[in-house]
């Protein structure tokens, strides 16, 4: 059986969508005409484009929207027509109104008479128009038939203009893309891969320009991770983010005419909405800070005097980077998560390559104009697609260490975090643990986490857990230090051994943590959160477990310390306090309920119920309600508590805090 136009359209889009150099992201839109039964059983006249923000890539029918053509053709008689009205009237002319928006560039698809039509933002096609000879290199390359607009921010009167040029060849959109048709789809697919090979086999036989330029000596590891924490510090000042190291663009970073190739701006304009207009160019650690200030500064100023055209109801973005090139090292890109950060590398790599390539084969690459750059970037139809993507969690950017977390309290507080948008290092001796423990985070919805399994009363394990939440998601926010065991057992009975085996895993590794997070965080310079999970045990001991007793006071005691001395550098440090946690935690296992009981007089299977009738709100405690408490501590809102203990336990009057 034939196939649909939709079906053509759709499988002919996700092959574009599959290469990167095409496009990345939900860039470009293709459409496809044909007749469509509707649901009164008419016959219309339609065409499918691709909805707004869509990515081609993996798309569905359902991303490409219906649209009657005979609800649009007629708008080619206008003179004129605001983005606002032409948004309503596209949107009038979709045959399932609970469709999504269709592309901003559906008009242009409209007017031209083709079945089927490409739009890509072809890195090769940007690198013939994106510098001052755009006219000349294009028809050098795919000859006098391919039209050449100059750029114009997409809309009513490019498809005015591109309607007119449905007799040429194909159309050349500068710092934009390229427009190709065919009556079939397999005419179109070809016409579009075939130009867009021509401009790159074009650029390939032009000449080098200047010498392939020196490497610059690998950063060393330690500069990589000051480099990182400086940076982070400094974008903090607007909100935290993750940052995340791409070497791909070591090639790039490393070039001599570094600073022209990012004036050259980026590649396709909505590469903007991803990445910015432009990117930092970040020298070392210790300049850090001020490239980043002087870019914010910079981007401040860009929008002060371009401020009569900020549309109505809008306000500066944030003003900080999304993408910074270390000679020596590549990229740092940023985003609220590590996948953000990865795709702003995507987008960095194919804009920062197409104008080194211009600068390597053709001359300067040259940006939009200021005023052009402002009018794209605060454009409310490309901001719209920005609103599709659900609402920021509230620790989305945030980047915390959770010790013990492979069970018990330590993967309730793992899961809590990572729901509310937490990038995570989860460390245990137990790595089986941590790996189910990570599957929950996944089956939540969370970002993967790092995952550390070693002993955290191992000095050496300890540093490389805090390595990896620089290395790995550019620096740290806050630590839970959770890892503990349980060890019964009367001062008589107790063995050196066990004793010894106490302080060390519940207090001497809540030390080791609480020294190397410090460090990082004074380093960042952006304050930071230590949250110890002691227990009720602190304050009300209880016979026969003096040793995990007196681990947890000097865990209480510990965490005092950290607030008192990581206070001026903005460092919190908190306790919470809980008791009879008994829902997955292993602190039970190894006869420890069973102990529990007989020293209460109870059968084991009644402890769950004894410790609730024992407190005053005669409520058993879960790991969810110690999660909450821990994300509260970490988060802003407890942001001027510190050397404090929150109870959670029901109520327990003997250990109330004092
Ligand atoms: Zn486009």
């Amino acid at each position: 059986m034939m196939s649909t136009p939709l079906e053509q359209l759709v499988s002919r889009s996700r092959e574009i969508g599959e290469d990167p150099s095409l496009v990345v992201y939900g860039g470009g839109n293709t459409s496809a005409k044909g007749v469509l039964v509707d649901h009164l059983g008419r016959e219309q006249r339609v065409m499918w484009v691709k909805g707004s923000g869509a990515d081609m890539r993996g798309s569905t029918a359902s991303d490409y929207p219906a649209l009657r053509l005979d609800d649009l053709r007629p708008l080619l008689a206008r003179d004129d027509m605001s983005d606002e009205e032409m948004t309503d009237l596209v949107a009038r002319a979709l045959l399932d109104p609970g469709a999504r928006r269709p592309s901003i560039e559906t008009l242009l698809h409209a007017f031209l008479p083709y079945t089927h039509i490409d739009h890509v933002h072809a890195d090769a096609i940007c690198a013939l128009t994106n510098h001052a000879e755009g006219p000349r290199i294009v028809a050098e390359a795919l000859g006098e038939g391919f039209a050449y607009v100059d750029w114009m921010r997409p809309g009513f009167t490019l498809s005015k203009v591109v309607a007119e040029l449905g007799d040429r060849d194909g159309v050349v959109l500068a710092h934009h893309g390229l427009i190709t048709w065919g009556e079939s789809t397999e005419v179109c697919a070809e016409h579009t891969r075939a130009t867009v090979a021509r401009a790159a086999a074009y650029l390939d036989a032009l000449p080098m320009r200047v010498e392939a330029p020196a490497r610059v000596p690998d950063m060393p590891d330690d500069e990589i991770e000051r480099l990182l924490l400086h940076l982070r510090g400094a974008m903090s000042r607007t909100g935290r983010r993750v940052l995340h190291i791409d070497d791909r663009l070591r090639a790039v970073a490393d070039r001599p005419d570094i600073a022209d190739v990012v004036a050259g701006g980026v590649s396709s304009a909505d590469h903007m909405l991803r990445i910015k207009p432009r990117s930092v160019i970040v020298a070392s650690a210790a300049s850090a800070a001020e490239d980043v200030d002087g870019y914010a500064a910079e981007y401040s100023a860009y929008v002060e005097r371009n401020s009569e055209a900020m549309p109505e109801g809008f306000g500066m973005h944030d003003p900080m980077p999304r993408v910074a090139l270390v000679p020596g090292l590549g990229a740092i890109t940023t985003g609220a998560t590590l996948r953000d950060a990865e795709v702003a590398a995507d987008i960095a790599m194919r804009t920062h390559e197409v104008a080194a390539t211009v600068a390597d084969r053709i001359g300067a690459p040259e940006p939009l104009s200021d005023r052009e750059t402002f009018r794209f970037d605060y454009w409310p139809m490309e901001l719209y697609k920005l609103t599709l993507r659900p609402p920021a969690p509230d620790l989305a950017g945030y980047i915390a260490i959770v010790t013990g977390a492979a069970s018990g309290i330590g993967r309730g507080i793992a899961v809590e975090l990572a729901a509310r948008g937490a990038s995570l290092v989860l460390a245990d001796l137990d790595g089986e643990g941590l790996e189910e423990a990570a599957e929950r985070l996944r089956e939540r919805g969370g970002a993967a986490p790092v995952l550390v399994a070693g002993d955290q009363s191992d000095e050496g394990v300890v540093e490389e857990t805090v390595r990896r939440a620089v290395r790995d998601f550019g620096g740290l926010d806050g630590a839970v230090i959770n890892a503990g065991i349980g060890v019964t057992g009367t001062l008589e009975e107790l063995t050196l051994a066990q004793w010894d085996s106490a302080q060390r895993i519940n207090l001497t590794s809540g030390f080791l943590l609480t020294r190397a997070a410090m460090r990082v965080l004074r380093e960042q310079g952006s304050g930071g959160s230590l949250v110890y999970v002691a227990s009720k045990n602190a304050f009300g001991p209880g016979a026969g477990f003096g040793a995990y007793s007196v681990s947890k006071a000097g865990m209480v005691q510990l965490m005092r310390i950290a607030a008192l001395e990581g206070g001026g550098a903005g460092i919190r440090a908190n306790a919470i306090n809980p008791d009879a946690v008994f829902d997955n935690s292993r602190l039970w296992d190894d006869g420890l309920r069973e102990e529990r009981a007989a020293a209460h007089g109870i059968a084991p299977g009644e402890l769950e119920d004894f410790y609730a009738s024992r407190n005053i709100l005669k409520r058993r405690v879960t790991t969810a309600d110690v999660a909450a408490t821990a994300a509260f501590l970490l988060s802003d809102a407890s942001s001027r508590t510190t050397g404090a203990v929150i109870p959670v336990d029901g109520g327990v009057a003997g250990a109330f805090p004092r």
